[in-house]
């Protein structure tokens, strides 16, 4: 952070709290691609949320089509035994006892410990076996699609960049946004996408319609107030710039959440080593897509072998201490939050 070079002609308030006032400002390379792009992002004085300053005009640029949510095809990924694990980890974590899920998110496989996550996170919102899932920003559906191989009735995922698409599962996938579908949902979930958001208020506000009686929302992003932002500043890798158009603090989380007429019910850090060891590489200068990262290669970096114990380490003591670099946050409407305590 550069406090010296306060004000930072921001182009959009706080997409938080709404606040316009600048408390730092940080120069932040494109790191997934390696496009050698610099983006300016402002710190919001009151809730310490990271924005970008200047939301670019070109936006659809920067997710090409080999973009990873773009690229994958759902039926291709989970053919055979990938679709009969990923239905087991579903099954397990949303209705069985969370053994096979216990099991399989320890898997060197890093798609496999990211549907456990998600799984995970739906569970705390509350979701069964048969539960009613809206996936916002969902990508090409591969989520709905391990869902509905497990069962669960025609979940639909919509993403402004999908091609509309029936899943032989049972998946729905469409373009748009929460606001755009029909229908209501036991869960409205936002995976790693409301950060990627110009009006993330509109967003969470255009989900209320959508959810079902006693639903929940989650949302699961990453978050400026860890330790990983503190330790490796512009070159956190969860920074993105500048597809993560912002990137709120908790306190940041609750005031945008508000704003959309939700509440804060409870808050899980689900923290992986990628804020390690993505971030020590983004500092070297080596993209995360490209052939010399970790992401492609795993058994390359030799060194960061040696470290990955002391990564993991630190990342559990981080998600333990509410301080890891992503978490979800599972919401409830405000008038039934409300209504609740005052039954208290
Ligand atoms: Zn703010």
């Amino acid at each position: 952070m550069q406090p010296a070079r306060i004000p930072a002609d921001a182009s959009w308030a706080c997409p938080a709290c709404g606040d316009a006032r600048v408390a730092g400002v940080l120069d932040v390379r494109e790191g997934m691609f390696g496009s050698g792009e610099t983006f300016t992002y402002v710190r919001c004085a009151p809730c310490g949320t990271l924005r970008i300053a200047h939301v670019p005009g070109d936006l659809g640029r920067h997710y090409p089509p080999h973009y990873y949510s773009r690229a994958v095809d759902p039926v291709r990924a989970l053919r055979g035994p990938a679709g009969r694990l990923a239905a087991a980890v579903v099954r397990s974590g949303l209705g069985g006892r969370g053994r096979v899920l216990a099991l399989a998110a320890r898997a060197p496989h890093r798609e496999v410990r990211g549907l456990c996550a998600a799984v995970r996170g739906l569970a705390r919102a509350g979701a069964g076996p048969r539960a009613t899932v809206l996936d916002v920003g969902g990508g090409a559906g591969v989520l709905v699609h391990a869902l509905a191989l497990a069962g669960l009735p025609s979940p639909l995922a919509v993403d402004p960049y999908a091609a509309p698409r029936a899943l032989p599962s049972g998946a729905r996938v469409a373009a748009g946004d929460a606001a755009s579908v029909t229908g209501r949902f036991d869960v409205v979930a936002f995976h790693h996408s409301l950060e990627h958001m110009v009006d993330p208020v509109g967003a969470l506000a255009g989900a209320l319609p959508r959810l079902a009686p006693g639903g929940r929302a989650l949302v699961r992003c990453p978050t400026a107030s860890s330790r990983a932002f503190a330790r490796y500043g512009a070159d956190w890798v969860a920074l993105d710039a500048p597809r993560h158009l912002f990137v709120p603090t908790r306190a940041g989380m609750e005031a945008l959440a508000a704003r959309a007429g939700w509440a804060v019910e409870a808050v899980a850090d689900d923290a992986t080593t990628l804020q390690c060891w993505g971030s020590r590489q983004n500092r070297r200068g080596v993209a995360l897509m490209s052939p010399a990262s970790r992401m492609r290669t795993p058994w390359r970096p030799r060194v960061d072998w040696l470290r990955m114990p002391w990564w993991a380490w630190r990342t559990r003591r981080d998600n333990r201490a509410c301080r890891g670099d992503q978490a979800c946050w599972i919401l409830r409407p405000a008038a039934a939050a409300k209504r609740t305590t005052e039954g208290l």
